[in-house]
C-alpha cells in the first residue's frame, strides 16, 4: 500500500513526519502548480469549486506517483465537501488509475476516526507508538504556524522586501528536518530569533483581517500568495484559521477550539442564525469581529461558485459593523495582474481613511487642550 494526500498549505510536513515514524510507505504529490490545477480543473465537472479542482490535480499527480490509497477530507455538511470523495474517485477510475480514496471523515469522529485510520494504515503499529508520532506531528505543526505568524509581521515592515519569505521558506525546510523535539525547538527559536533581527523601514502597518473558506485562506497557491502579496504592499494580515487550530478544531472540538467558534457564531447571530454549510456563518461572524477590534479592513476570499461564502458576501454589507471589505473569487480564471490592481486600490483606500481617522483624532485633541 502506498498512500498520498492532497495539500493543504504545510500540512504534508507534519503528515511526512507521521508516516515516516509509522512506517507508512507515503507519496507527497508535487506542490500544487499550474499543472495540478489544469489537470483539476480538466477532469472536474463544470462549476465545481476550486478546492476540489486542486485536489483532484493532488490526487492525480499521486496516483501517477504509485499511490494507490488516496487520503481526502470529506463529512457532513450542506455544501458539496460532502460528495467530493465520491466524483474524484469516479474521475481517477476513469482516468485508469486503480487508486483507493480513503475519506477522512473528521467531522464524525474526531480524533479517534483518524487514529483508527493510522492505525490501519500503519498495518497495526502499537498504539504508543501512534500517540508518540502524533504528537510530535502536531508539536511540528504548531511550530510552523508560530513561525508563519511572525512571518506575516515582519513581511509587512520590512526594509528589504523578500526576507522574510526567504527565512519561511528556509525555515519550512529545517523543521521538515527536524526530527526530535529539541531540534524542533532550536529550529524554531533560531528562526523567530533571525525574523526578529529583520531590518524594519519604521512604518506603522495597515493591519488586514483574512476570512473566508477554509480551503483558499489556507493553500496559499488557490489565493495567489495574496498574504506575500500585501505584504509587499506594506499590509500585516491576520488570518483567522490556522492549520494547527483547525486540526485542535476537527479533531478535538468539544473541549479545545469550541469557545472561539461559538464567539464566531454569537457575532453573527444577528444577521445569520445557522450554520449555512462550509464557513459562510463564521465568515459573517469573523467580519463582525474585526470590525469591532478595530482592524484596517477585511480581505474575504470565496472559491468561485461556493455557495456559503457567496451568501456571506451578500450578507456583509449589511452589518451594522462597519470595515471596508473587499471579496475576492478564487478559481483557475483569476490572475495575477488582475488581484493585485484590486489590492493596491483597496490598500489606497484603506491608508486614506486612517489618515482621515488620524487628522479627526488629532484635531480632536487639539480642541480638548
Ligand atoms: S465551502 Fe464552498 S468551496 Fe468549500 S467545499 Fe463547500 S462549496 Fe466548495
Amino acid at each position: 500500500m502506498r498512500v498520498g494526500i492532497p495539500h493543504l498549505g504545510n500540512l504534508y510536513i507534519p503528515l511526512k513526519t507521521l508516516f515516516r515514524r509509522l512506517n507508512v510507505d507515503y507519496v507527497v504529490p508535487p506542490l500544487n502548480s499550474r499543472r495540478t490545477l489544469s489537470l483539476g480543473a480538466k477532469y472536474s465537472p463544470e462549476g465545481l469549486c476550486i478546492p476540489f479542482k486542486l485536489t483532484m490535480g493532488n490526487l492525480i499527480e499521486a496516483a501517477e506517483l504509485g499511490a494507490d490509497t488516496l487520503l481526502m477530507p470529506g463529512g457532513y455538511g450542506i455544501c458539496r465537501l460532502g460528495y467530493y470523495v465520491r466524483i474524484q474517485e469516479q474521475v481517477l477510475r476513469d482516468l485508469g488509475h486503480p487508486a483507493t480514496i480513503v475519506e477522512l471523515g473528521v467531522s464524525e469522529r474526531k480524533f479517534l476516526g483518524f487514529l483508527e485510520m493510522v492505525k490501519k494504515l500503519s498495518n497495526n503499529a502499537p498504539w504508543t507508538k501512534i500517540f508518540a508520532a502524533f504528537r510530535f506531528g502536531l508539536a511540528k505543526l504548531n511550530a510552523i504556524d508560530r513561525v508563519e505568524r511572525a512571518v506575516q509581521k515582519v513581511r509587512a515592515v520590512e526594509r528589504d522586501k523578500g526576507t522574510a519569505n526567504r527565512l519561511y521558506a528556509r525555515s519550512l525546510d529545517a523543521l521538515d528536518e527536524a526530527d526530535d523535539y529539541r531540534t524542533l525547538k532550536k529550529v524554531e527559536a533560531d528562526y523567530l530569533a533571525q525574523l526578529d533581527a529583520v531590518p524594519r523601514n519604521g512604518r506603522q502597518p495597515l493591519i488586514v483581517g483574512i476570512t473566508g473558506e477554509f480551503y483558499v485562506l489556507l493553500e496559499p497557491f488557490s489565493n495567489l500568495d495574496l498574504e506575500s502579496e500585501l505584504g509587499k504592499l506594506g499590509v500585516e494580515v491576520h488570518r483567522t484559521t490556522f492549520i494547527s487550530e483547525w486540526t485542535k478544531f476537527s479533531l478535538f472540538f468539544g473541549f479545545l477550539g469550541k469557545s472561539k467558534k461559538e464567539r464566531i457564531h454569537q457575532a453573527a447571530m444577528p444577521y445569520l442564525k445557522r450554520d449555512i454549510g462550509g464557513d459562510g456563518w463564521e465568515s459573517i461572524g469573523e467580519k463582525v469581529l474585526y470590525a469591532r477590534e478595530r482592524y484596517d479592513g477585511i480581505i474575504h476570499l470565496a472559491p468561485f461558485t461556493c455557495m456559503p461564502e457567496i451568501v456571506a458576501q451578500n450578507i456583509m454589507p449589511a452589518t451594522r459593523e462597519e470595515i471596508p471589505v473587499l471579496t475576492l473569487l478564487c478559481d483557475e480564471q483569476m490572475g495575477k495582474p488582475g488581484m493585485l490592481t484590486r489590492l493596491e486600490a483597496f490598500v489606497d483606500l484603506l491608508e486614506r481613511r486612517r489618515q482621515k481617522r488620524d487628522n479627526k483624532n488629532n484635531s480632536g485633541q487639539a480642541q480638548s487642550k
